[in-house]
Order: structure tokens, then sequence, then C-alpha cells
């Protein structure tokens, strides 16, 4: 048996018979569209350039996940700062509850990557090429899809993709990398290529297509708000006590609401919403609708701010808190874990050494009788340059230890492992054991020593038969 059919529609970018509401939101020209374009495009130049900084010799992102080495602000993680890269994650985590409960979704309205060039990049263009109302021109129109303009829209879309992919890549690859990239033939970096080509797509496919269900579907931000946010959160919010009720007539009758009803606030929304409904989900706090709505009083000659920046409590004629258990409890906890953060980071040693055992058999007994055990020992090089790493074992002066390579040279920010033998006479042992200690220093005073136990076989008792 099938579903029954939704009556009415279910979702402002879905029409009733399932097909796709193509939103088109009219631009409303005003001072918060105007402060949000400024922002805008100095965040486009900040994510374009941000890779290009470097921080005392290293880049200021760089997040290389093969190598698994993040390094943020000039400062690299290693894959053994597991500690330190989960309390800065948690940072971030508490620092975005705290943020959204005191203003609401300002980073989707206006700092999104998603929000920021959509709507001051990829719209601005197509209503240069396409005309009027965004795309009124050829998208509304049918059998309009190879039109001139529109081809052309698409050739400048791609190469804005194209762009924004590269710098994308350059977060997580380097600049330098990226540049060697370019100046190769595709033939030459197939792997490379590919994965250009395909953000490229994504991008591409975003911005021309996707577009507002990306923060409708594919974000879970705006599901969070629910919980992120309280009744005195700050919220791009219509005041319905002076709003309602709604009239559609100039001339104000009597106890009739501001709203005229002109649903200027709907037809500007990037998400198709009407504000007017209350806080929703797929509201991204843009402040469209407030310019929108402020052109109309500013016509109908009643104050601005029927759609304005407040909160639930304050339209509701409650009194304002500004201390609120969430906002003494996220501070607290943000102190914490930054403060751990930085404690941590400030007193971690400038290597990092781990001593390991054989992954295969725990120890060897040689021909001549003695007894072989097998130590790795991995070193990640956190200082500022190039070291060399000598490796002493301490207790085993009475037998031999092969290193291959020692002292173990380690360029700065790098992680290598390098395996250790060492030979003992089986009377070195005691109950099959013999602690001894891994003495690893630098000719720059850095010294390690790591207690470590090696196996030998456990002589027979006496009472054995
Ligand atoms: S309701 Fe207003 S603030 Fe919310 S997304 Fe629509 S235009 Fe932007
Ligand atoms: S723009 Fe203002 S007046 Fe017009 S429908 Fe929206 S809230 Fe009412």
């Amino acid at each position: 048996m099938s579903a029954p059919a939704a009556r009415g529609r279910v979702l402002p970018t879905l029409n009733e018979d399932g097909s796709r509401n193509w939103i088109r939101p009219k631009p409303s020209p005003g001072p918060w569209w105007a402060r949000r374009r400024v922002v805008a495009y100095l965040l486009m130049i900040f994510f374009i350039g941000l890779p290009h900084v470097q921080i005392g010799g290293k880049p200021a992102i760089l997040l290389d996940v093969p190598r698994r080495q993040f390094t943020i602000l000039g400062t690299t993680f290693l894959p053994t700062d597991t500690l330190l890269l989960m309390l800065l994650l948690a940072s971030v985590i508490i620092a975005i509850f705290l943020f959204s409960a005191l203003f609401g979704r300002v980073w989707c309205g206006w700092a999104c990557p998603q929000t920021v060039y959509l709507e001051f990049l990829y719209r601005p263009i197509e209503r240069l090429f396409e005309g009027g109302r965004s795309g009124s021109l050829v998208m509304d129109r049918k059998g309009q899809h190879f039109h001139p303009r529109r081809l052309a829209k698409y050739l400048v879309y791609l190469a804005i993709s194209l762009l924004l992919a590269h710098t994308f890549l350059a977060y997580f690859v380097g600049v330098e990398t990226l540049e060697r990239w370019v100046q190769l033939s595709p033939a030459q970096h197939p792997t490379p290529f590919l994965v250009m080509a395909v953000t490229t797509a994504l991008i591409f496919t975003d911005f021309t297509w996707f577009r507002e269900q990306t923060c409708l579907i594919a974000c879970p931000y705006g599901r969070w708000q629910s919980v992120l946010l309280d009744q005195q959160s700050l919220v791009v919010a219509y005041d319905y006590n002076r709003g309602e009720p709604r009239t559609r007539s100039r001339e104000q009758a009597d106890g009739a609401g501001d709203c005229i009803d002109c649903g200027a606030c709907v037809t500007t929304c990037p998400t198709g919403i009407d504000i007017r409904n209350g806080l929703q989900m797929e509201c991204v706090h843009c402040t469209q609708c407030m310019d929108a709505c402020d052109t109309i009083m500013d016509k109908v000659e009643r104050p601005r701010g029927l759609i304005r920046y407040s909160s639930g409590d304050a339209l509701a004629g409650k009194p304002q808190h500004r201390l609120r258990p969430r906002v003494v409890i996220y501070p607290l906890a943000l102190v914490l874990f930054l403060g751990a953060f930085v404690v941590t980071l400030r007193t971690r040693a400038s290597a990092d050494i781990t001593v390991l055992r054989s992954q295969a058999e725990p120890f060897r007994v040689e021909a001549d009788g003695r007894v072989a055990n097998q130590v790795r020992i991995r070193i990640g090089n956190r200082g500022s340059q190039t070291e060399e790493y000598q490796i002493v074992v301490v207790g085993a002066e009475a037998g031999t230890v092969i290193a291959p390579e020692n002292p173990l040279r380690v360029d700065r920010d790098a992680l290598r492992t390098t395996s250790i033998f060492v030979l003992l006479p089986p009377s070195a042992f005691s109950a099959g054991l013999r602690p001894v200690t891994i003495r690893i220093t630098t000719a720059n005073g850095f010294a390690s020593e790591t207690p470590f136990n090696l196996l030998g076989p456990v002589a027979p008792s006496p009472e054995s038969p």
C-alpha cells in the first residue's frame, strides 16, 4: 500500500508534486546587506590568502591528512599529539556552543563559506549574466538551458570553482606542492589531478545546483540550533506583537498590526521560508528579510525593525537575563580545556619518544647462545630544526647493540621509527627479564630515558625434572 500523499507544501524548497522549488531570492540592498558584503569580501580574501601565510617558517594552516600532521597557526601536531588535538577540538566545540548561545547563527549568515560565496559571488554573477531577480531572464523560461548567457555564466562558475578548489586543496597539501602540481601534466600526477577535478566538480555542483540544500540537508548546524539556542539567544526574529494581525491595506485599520503582508521578507529569503512563522531550522540568520522589511516599513511610514535582531524572551516582553547557566558553564569549560591545551603545548618536550617491542617474536636465541631482542624506537621531532638522536641502551654493556642508524637523523616535524637489536648472554636475564634504560640525547641538550624490559628464556628451576 503506498503512503498517503502529503497535503500542502512540506518544505519551502519542495513543490507539492515533489519537484524542486527553485529559490531565487530577490536582492534586498540595505544597511545589513552592505555590512555583510564588506565582511564577505574580507573573508574571501582571508580564505584565499590564508594558505599562503607563513608563521615562523611554517604554514599558518596545513592539514596533512595522509601523514596525520596538522599545522595550525605555525604549530605542528604530530600523530602522537592525540591529547593536544583532543583538547583543541573540545575547545572549538565549546566555543561554538558559547558563540551560538550568545549570538545565535551569526556564523551561518555572516561567515560560513557556503553563504559568503553563494550570496556574494555566485548569485551576483548569475544576476549579471541572466538578469534581474537572480535568473528571471533565462532560468524562468522553458527551453533556455543552452542560452548563450547561461553557458557564459557556467564558464565563469567553472573558472571560480577551479580557483576555489585549488584554494581548498592548498589547505591540505600546501601551496608549494600545489604550485608543483599545477606545472605538471595531469598524466604525471593522475591522483592529485583527479582529487582536484572532483573537488572542482563538487564546488561547481554545490553553488550551481545544490545551493541552499547544503544548509537545509547536509549541514548539521541547523539541527543543532534547537539545543544550542535558548530564549535569550540573539536571533533574527519577526515581532509578532507588533506585526499581527496583518493587513494588506496601506491604511492601517484599527487594531491592525504593522505587517502589510507584502511577502517581501519571503521573496528575499535564500532558504525560501517565512520568518513570520517563528524560529525555523532553515533560517540561516542572513538578515536579508530585515533589510526587505525595513524598506517596506519606510514606504508605509512605520518604524523600522518589525523584523530585527532580538531574542525569544525580548519579543515576549520578558526580562533579559545576561547571566544564565549556559553562558557561565560554557566559558568555564572553555577556560578549562583551553588552559589544559596551552599548558600541555608549552610543556611538551622537543621530541616525542616511543619505545616498542618487536611485532614478531619476543626474543630469539642466536646460534652462539646469545639472546637477541628487537627494540623499535619511534622519534617525533617537534623542534625547530633537523636533529640527530643518539641512542644508548644503559644496562646492556655486557652485550652488543646493533643499530642500523645511530645517531638517527629526524627532520623538523617528522616522525621516524628505527629498530635496534640488543644481544646479551642468557645469564644477563633474571626470571626471563633484563631491565634496561633506553637513553636518547641530542647535541642541543635534549635527553630522554625510557625504562624497558628485555625478554629472555626463563632458566629451568632446580626442582624441575
Ligand atoms: S528568514 Fe530572514 S534571516 Fe532567516 S534565512 Fe530567511 S531571509 Fe535570512
Ligand atoms: S516584509 Fe515586513 S511587512 Fe512585508 S510581509 Fe514581511 S514582515 Fe510583513
